[in-house]
């Protein structure tokens, strides 16, 4: 059960060369994360705790997991990831149990890296409802948190959580020593834009008659993950047209085609 709700990777291949358009969010990451995996010493010398956890918050596929495993890979730490989802479609205790393991995982693997995606499936707001599948969800939040509190002799163990639904978190989880490093990481604007559509293509062969900063300001409101899945799209009229190299009419048939395929280019909304 342990191998199927969680995903572990040894050395994820993502860097934060990977990951465009959100550099200020890169480098707080670096800063919460990196140093005390690579420097715990620094921290006890100073005499102060390093941040528990680190929450990354904001819309669908704009680069939370890249960053969770860039840090991982950058600081040679095993990259664990558990989905919230998966943390409450279990037996009554299963959620629980399946925390203890995660962090027990990580304990035997460290420096280790733990990335908790969807964290709201977990830790949503106490709702007034009282089912029972409610009180199951609440212990499985209480197994996290007592774990994150255990936490100052863990050693080289970090946390990272994301979610798409800031609002909807139990005040509980953003208590200082628990996820208290708060980073929003947006969409994209047309610089950003310009950068990913770079980073995607890199392997690809554009004609000439791309400009991709012009291209970029017409993606509004593309995510990283839209942009990523433009350029595929792109590339996928080219092949069909028996060419190697993808043209501007190749990205505007791919546009056309995202965006009424999705009504929108936000793919995977909810
Ligand atoms: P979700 O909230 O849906 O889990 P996420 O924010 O974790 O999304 P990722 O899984 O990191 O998003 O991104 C999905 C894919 O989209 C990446 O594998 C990458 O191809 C592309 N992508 C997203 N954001 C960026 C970015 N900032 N730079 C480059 N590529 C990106």
């Amino acid at each position: 059960a342990r191998a199927q709700a969680m995903e572990v990777d040894a050395s994820p291949e993502v860097t934060y060369d990977d990951i465009g358009g959100i550099d200020d969010q890169v480098r707080e990451v670096r800063e919460a994360v990196e140093a005390p995996l690579v420097d715990a010493d620094q921290f006890r010398e100073v005499g102060i705790q390093p941040p528990s956890g680190v929450l990354l918050h904001g819309p669908p596929g704009t680069g939370k997991t890249m960053l969770a495993k860039a840090v991982a890979n950058e600081t040679d730490a095993t990259f664990i990831k558990m989905a919230g989802s998966e943390l409450v479609r279990k037996f009554i205790g299963e959620g629980a149990r399946l925390v203890r393991d995660l962090f027990k995982l990580a304990a035997e693997r460290e420096p280790a890296v733990i990335f908790i995606d969807e964290i709201d499936a977990v830790a949503a707001k106490r709702t007034d409802s009282k089912t029972s599948g409610d009180a199951e969800v609440q212990r499985t939040m209480m197994q996290l948190l007592s774990e994150m509190d255990g936490f100052d002799d863990r050693g080289e163990i970090r946390i990272i959580a994301a979610t798409n639904r800031f609002d909807m978190l139990d005040d509980a989880i953003l208590r200082p020593g628990r996820f208290d490093r708060l980073i929003e990481v947006p969409k994209p604007g047309p610089e950003g834009r310009e950068r990913i559509l770079e980073i995607h293509t890199a392997d690809m062969s554009v004609a000439d008659d791309v400009d991709f900063a012009d291209l970029a300001l017409e993606l509004d409101d593309y995510s990283g993950a839209d942009i990523a899945a433009l350029t595929t799209e792109a590339g996928m009229f080219a092949i069909r047209d028996e060419r190697t190299t993808v043209r501007r009419e190749d990205f505007e048939n791919a546009r056309e085609k995202v965006e009424t395929d999705t009504e929108g280019p936000v793919f995977n909304d909810g």
